[in-house]
């Protein structure tokens, strides 16, 4: 396990009353704020700031020791809680249209001037540099481009090796624009994909392409459709669940 390592020395900080100490501390890679009150309070008190930062507080004589089992018993409910915090501010990001949706991650969209146009990703943004100040529309446009450009290599991709990994092959790909649907099969064996799925995680694409197709030799969805869904994607439930969850806000853009 390890160790419990203070980062700060134990003298006040400036935005906490003095009757209080604080310190920052990493314990197993969580950064947490601990409160020393001077004040007759004898348990240990946890609670999440509206930055998303941990704090902890204590009587003044806890111990290190004492604080690191607090925390460690906590584990759960400080990892519930940052995931939910988490999950929060992307939603308010998203609501000032802040938010691209790309396999399935809420990258932060970051804008900024340079000498010449083009877009980066990382792991949980996404920055555009540009030549001209883009307005929302040009902007729109300039992210669900980039959007389609990954659909188009990803999604081949994935459905010639799904069909390697279960047999089932179908005629041809198209990758199209739908507002309603993710995909189709025509009776011909065309299948027809959403260009919008790249937004979705991969294991929801790909559940979308083993359904579609599934239905090369069921053009319905019968029991036996089902079946034939769950022998190659045993979750496909799951992403079902997750696909009515977000699914239309993800269509509609
Ligand atoms: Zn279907």
């Amino acid at each position: 396990m390890a160790g419990l390592k203070a980062l700060w020395s134990n003298r006040p900080l400036k935005r906490f009353p003095v009757s209080r100490q604080s310190r920052l501390l990493a314990i197993d890679g969580l950064n947490v704020v601990w409160r020393m009150s001077a004040r007759r309070t004898r348990s240990l008190a946890l609670k999440l700031d509206k930055q998303g930062q941990v704090i902890v507080m204590t009587p003044m004589a806890t111990r290190l020791c004492e604080l690191e089992r607090f925390i460690r018993s906590r584990n759960e409910w400080i990892h519930k809680q940052l995931t939910q915090f988490k999950k929060l501010e992307a939603k308010k990001r998203e609501s000032r249209g802040q938010i691209l949706w790309f396999m399935g991650d809420q990258l932060a969209i970051e804008l900024q001037r340079g000498a010449k146009n083009k877009i980066q990703t990382g792991p949980e943004s996404i920055q555009i540099t540009t030549r001209q100040p883009l307005d929302e529309s040009k902007l729109d446009r300039r992210l669900n481009n980039w959007l389609r450009a990954q659909a188009d290599q990803e999604l081949p991709r994935r459905l010639a090796l799904l069909s390697r990994q279960t047999g089932m092959q179908g005629n041809g790909l198209q990758i199209k624009s739908y507002t309603a649907r993710w995909g189709s099969c025509r009776h011909d064996g065309l299948i027809q994909l959403n260009w919008k799925l790249i937004k979705t995680p991969a294991e929801v694409i790909n559940y979308v392409i083993i359904h579609e197709l599934s239905h090369l030799s069921n053009f319905n969805h019968s029991p036996a459709f089902w079946a034939q869904v769950a022998q190659h994607c045993p979750a496909y439930k799951g992403n079902r669940e997750w696909l009515k969850e977000n699914g239309r806000l993800l269509l509609a853009r």
